[in-house]
C-alpha cells in the first residue's frame, strides 16, 4: 500500500508536511464516500487512490458502493444524461425506481460517519433516507453547466440538504443555488500502476498482448464508449488523417457497470470500423488493464479526447502526465488542462477537419510534439497530482466538520 511519504520525491516535503498539518484536527474522524461502481470510469480512479491516502493521513475513511438493479443503471444514466443538457422523458416511475435504490441501499450502507461524500447523482437521494447527524458533501464530477431544467430542479431537492457541492470548474457553479459551492479540481495519482513510469519491454510487452503493433504512428482515444465521447466521430477524424499520414487509430474503453450504453455504442462504433479494423488500421479493445493504458498513452504520437461533454477528462491527465501531447475538444474541464498550442490543441467538438488538420501536424513534427509534451507534464505536476486534491478535501473537512 502507497503511503504519504511516496510522493516526497514528486510532491516535495513542503506538500506533504502541508498535507499532515491540515489533517492533524481531522485525526479519527470517520468519513465515508459513497459512489456507484468500484471500476471503470474516472471517479472510481480517484477513490482508489484518495480513500488510502486520506486514511494514511490520520482519518478513517470508508468506501461504499450503492447496489443498483440494471434498471436502476438505465435511468441514471439517463438522468447523467439530462444533467449534461439532453431531453428526457421525466416519468414518475423513473423517480419511483431511482428513489427506492437509495432507500434499500440506506438499509444496510450502515452511515453513521462524520461526513458523509457522495460521488454523483446515482446515490444523491441517499441523504433522504438518513436522519442527518453529520455535514453531507454532494462531490458532482459531470458537467451541470447547461443542465435540463426539469431534472435540475428535482435533483435540487436532495441537493438543498447538503452542506457543501463539489464541482469541477467554476463554469459549472449554479446561480440560483443557495449551497456553498466548492471547487476541486479532480486529479491523478503518479504512483498508480496507469501513470507510473514503464521500461520500454513492459511497453512492448503489453502492446503485443493486446495486439497493438508500433509499425505506424498511433493515434489513441481512452474513454468509455459514451455518445459524449464522441468514439464515431475519432473514426470520421481518422479517416482525414489517414489521406494524409498512414497511421493507426486505438480506441480503447473499458465497461463501466454505471454504464449499460456501453455495449451498444461499442458495437455501433465496431459496425461502422467493420473494414478499418479488419485491415487493422484501426483497433478497438474493452479490455480494463491499467498498464495497457498506460502504455498507450506513452506510446501514442496523439492522445484524441474529442468529448462532446467533458466533466473534467482524467484520460487528459494522465496523457499529459506522460508527455504525450493532446488534440481535444474545448469544452469542459478540458479547457481547465489544455492551453491551446501549448501542451496540446483544442478545437470545436465537431470540428472534425480542425482535429484531423492538428492530428496531422503533430504526426509530421514531432518535435512539436516533444516540446508540447514536456509542457503539459509540468502543468500536470502544478495543478492536477492527487496530493494536491487530498489537500483540498482535508481544507473543505476542516471547514465542514470542525
Ligand atoms: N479508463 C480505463 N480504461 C479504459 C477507458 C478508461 O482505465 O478503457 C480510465 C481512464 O484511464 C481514466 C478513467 O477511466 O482514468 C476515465 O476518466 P475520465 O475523467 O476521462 O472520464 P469518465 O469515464 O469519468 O467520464
Amino acid at each position: 500500500m502507497r503511503s504519504l511519504e511516496d510522493y516526497r520525491e514528486i510532491v516535495g516535503d513542503r506538500v506533504i508536511s502541508q498535507i499532515h498539518r491540515l489533517a492533524s484536527k481531522l485525526y479519527g474522524k470517520h468519513i465515508v464516500h459513497v459512489n456507484s461502481t468500484y471500476q471503470g470510469g474516472g471517479v472510481a480512479e480517484i477513490l482508489e487512490s484518495l480513500v488510502p491516502l486520506m486514511n494514511d493521513a490520520g482519518l478513517d475513511a470508508d468506501w461504499r458502493i450503492l447496489h443498483g438493479t440494471p434498471d436502476f443503471f438505465t435511468i441514471t444514466k439517463k438522468f447523467h444524461n439530462a444533467l449534461q443538457g439532453e431531453s428526457i422523458n421525466f416519468t414518475e416511475m423513473k423517480k419511483r425506481l431511482y428513489l427506492q435504490a437509495n432507500e434499500d441501499f440506506s438499509v444496510y450502507a450502515n452511515i453513521d460517519h462524520d461526513c458523509v461524500i457522495v460521488h454523483d447523482p446515482q446515490p444523491l437521494p441517499l441523504i433522504r433516507f438518513y436522519k442527518k447527524r453529520q455535514p453531507w458533501i454532494w462531490r458532482c464530477h459531470v458537467d451541470c453547466s447547461n443542465p435540463n431544467e426539469e431534472v435540475w430542479d428535482y435533483f435540487k431537492n436532495f441537493v438543498l440538504r447538503y452542506d457543501a457541492i463539489i464541482i469541477s470548474s467554476e463554469d459549472y457553479r449554479r446561480v440560483n443555488l443557495p449551497v456553498d459551492q466548492r471547487i476541486i479540481h479532480p486529479a491523478i495519482d503518479p504512483l498508480d500502476t496507469k501513470n507510473i513510469e514503464l521500461s520500454d519491454s513492459d511497453i512492448e510487452k503489453y502492446l503485443k498482448k493486446f495486439d497493438v503493433p508500433t509499425d505506424k504512428p498511433l493515434i489513441t482515444q481512452i474513454s468509455r464508449f459514451d455518445k459524449w465521447k464522441d468514439p464515431e466521430g475519432v473514426l470520421n477524424v481518422f479517416k482525414l488523417v489517414k489521406e494524409k499520414v498512414d497511421c493507426r487509430l486505438v480506441l480503447c474503453g473499458s465497461m463501466a457497470s454505471d454504464d449499460p450504453e456501453g455495449m451498444k455504442i461499442y458495437e455501433k462504433v465496431r459496425r461502422k470500423a467493420k473494414n478499418l479494423i479488419k485491415n487493422n488500421d484501426v483497433i478497438l479493445i474493452t479490455s480494463e488493464n491499467n498498464i495497457l493504458v498506460n502504455a498507450l498513452q506513452r506510446t501514442s504520437n496523439v492522445i484524441v479526447q474529442k468529448s462532446q461533454r467533458e466533466g473534467f477528462g482524467l484520460t487528459i491527465t494522465e496523457a499529459l502526465w506522460k508527455g504525450t501531447p493532446v488534440v481535444a475538444s474545448s469544452v469542459g474541464g478540458i479547457c481547465l488542462q489544455i492551453i491551446d498550442g501549448e501542451n496540446g490543441f483544442l478545437l470545436e467538438p465537431n470540428d472534425n477537419r480542425g482535429f484531423a488538420d492538428r492530428i496531422t501536424q503533430l504526426l509530421k513534427n514531432p518535435n512539436q510534439a516533444k516540446e508540447m509534451g514536456k509542457k503539459g507534464k509540468e502543468i500536470v505536476r502544478k495543478n492536477f497530482l492527487i496530493t494536491r486534491l487530498l489537500m483540498d478535501y482535508l481544507i473543505l473537512l476542516n471547514d465542514v466538520i470542525i
